[in-house]
């Protein structure tokens, strides 16, 4: 009865989906951990409730299909609860099977286009949100927003997109690396993911600068988007279609200039997708490999930089504020990348770099989150600017476009003396 993937690659190895649910033992040592069970008390909102409902939907004895949907669509995908479990229990990939599987292929229509452009259509895309993007700039999306246009034309969530979202660049990172000569021996490749490419330029171009300064020249590749959208939202063949799209990409340019370094990209969530590209294709011996050839190669920029870099950084910059950090869900608990980024920022920084509490728990941005489930997600966001507004920084530095989008709003609304910037933009500039 369940979706497409039979088999969990899981931290325990692989196993049959099934098995993976039922390694739950409910302990119930997650609940602590767990952002939404915490803010509302409901054990189906917390890891142990949320993989009981996806065990009586296997078992067939599902009662309330609503509340189950409901309990499933609420879940941050933050990955706190597998990172605190004993067991490794999967709840991410759980979620999202039973989620799948629920939608039963039925999206809402924007995401269903959104996933379409961005598979095939792409410079129709960019000219789409090109012309999205200026007519932003007249306001005339807040206006409709402020006169309840959006909501009655059951557009609720792109009025919340809308109202996150403030300052869109005029050019994609993409029109402002094309034409750029590719070196002939390139010492690393950087992926042009859709967050940095289409919100965030200023981030691709700092980790393309932070790259060449430390590792040498390296060339951008012209990779398709890495298909993490249409893997939450349950094209999984599509999915498949972009991770293989991307393989061979990377092989092709590997072959043609011989390169052994890295594959770096700079939001954390496509990163930990494009690392996992192997659970895609564990029934096909032809592309597993391949998969798992590329996706070791992968990189996340927090994890690309060494000590040694730092200690030239630290030249750059005397003076300045407080400084701390913000983990995004899929850097910590996904890939299990905390403590490099610290040490970079405590060699380059000094007594400057204030640790977050509960740094490891989620913004409430979590992808499209903050726009569907807009009260919970606000909710995750006031604790989380508590937490920054304690430490007295002026600076936040964090590894996703969506903790990007999500804290510039919190910063915004309730605590303006600080801003947020990409972990690469700060290593890349010069003062701070
Ligand atoms: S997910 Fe892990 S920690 Fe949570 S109840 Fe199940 S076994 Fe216990
Ligand atoms: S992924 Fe996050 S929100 Fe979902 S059950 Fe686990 S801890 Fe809770």
């Amino acid at each position: 009865m369940m979706g497409d993937l039979k088999v969990l690659r899981t931290e325990l190895g692989d196993r049959p989906f099934y098995d993976s649910v039922s390694q739950c033992n409910r302990c119930g040592y997650c609940e602590s951990v767990c952002p939404t069970y915490v803010l509302t008390g409901k054990e189906s909102y917390s890891g142990r409730g949320r993989n009981q409902l996806v065990r009586l939907m296997l078992e067939g004895k599902l009662e309330d299909p609503k509340a189950a949907e409901d309990a499933l669509s609420t879940c941050l995908l933050c990955g706190a609860c597998t990172a605190a479990c004993y067991a490794r229990v999967a709840t991410v990939d759980h979620v999202l099977e039973a989620r799948r599987s629920l939608r039963n292929g039925h999206l809402p229509l924007i995401a269903g286009v959104l996933m379409k452009l961005l598979a095939d259509r792409r410079p129709l895309l960019d000219r789409m949100l090109k012309i999205a993007y200026a007519l932003k700039r007249t306001g005339l999306p807040a206006w409709a927003a402020r006169m309840g246009l959006l909501k009655l034309a059951g557009l609720d969530a792109l009025q919340n997109a809308d109202s996150h979202v403030h300052e869109l660049p005029r050019r994609f990172l993409s029109d402002i690396r094309s034409g750029r000569p590719r070196p002939a021996a390139p010492k690393w490749f950087y992926l042009t993911l859709c967050g940095p490419n289409y919100l965030y330029p200023k981030v691709g171009e700092a980790t393309l600068a932070a790259l060449e300064e430390t590792l040498g020249e390296g060339e951008a590749l012209e990779n398709a988007c890495c298909g993490l959208l249409h893997f939450n939202y349950g094209d999984l063949n599509l999915s498949r279609s972009l991770a293989r799209r991307n393989i061979e990409i990377y092989e092709r340019r590997r072959a043609q200039t011989g390169l052994e370094g890295p594959v770096v990209g700079d939001c954390s969530s496509c990163v930990a997708h494009l690392k996992s590209y192997p659970q895609l294709f564990l029934d096909d011996p032809l592309w597993l490999p391949r998969a798992e050839a590329f996706s070791k190669n992968v990189k996340d920029s927090v994890e690309s930089f060494s000590l040694e870099e730092a200690a030239a950084l630290k030249k750059r910059r005397p003076q300045g504020e407080k400084v701390t950090y913000h983990d995004s869900c899929r850097a910590r608990n996904a890939m299990g990348l905390a403590r490099n980024q610290r040490q970079i920022l405590k060699a380059v920084l000094g007594e400057r770099f204030v640790e977050l509490p509960q740094a490891e728990w989620c913004c409430g941005g979590a992808g499209a989150y903050s726009f569907v489930h807009p009260e919970l997600s606000e909710e995750v966001l006031k604790s989380k600017i508590s937490n920054i507004a304690s430490t007295q920084a002026g600076i936040v530095l964090t590894s996703s476009t969506s903790c990007l989008v999500q804290l510039a709003y919190g910063l915004k609304k309730y605590y303006p003396s600080c801003r947020v910037m990409h972990f690469t933009e700060f290593l890349a500039q010069t003062d701070a």
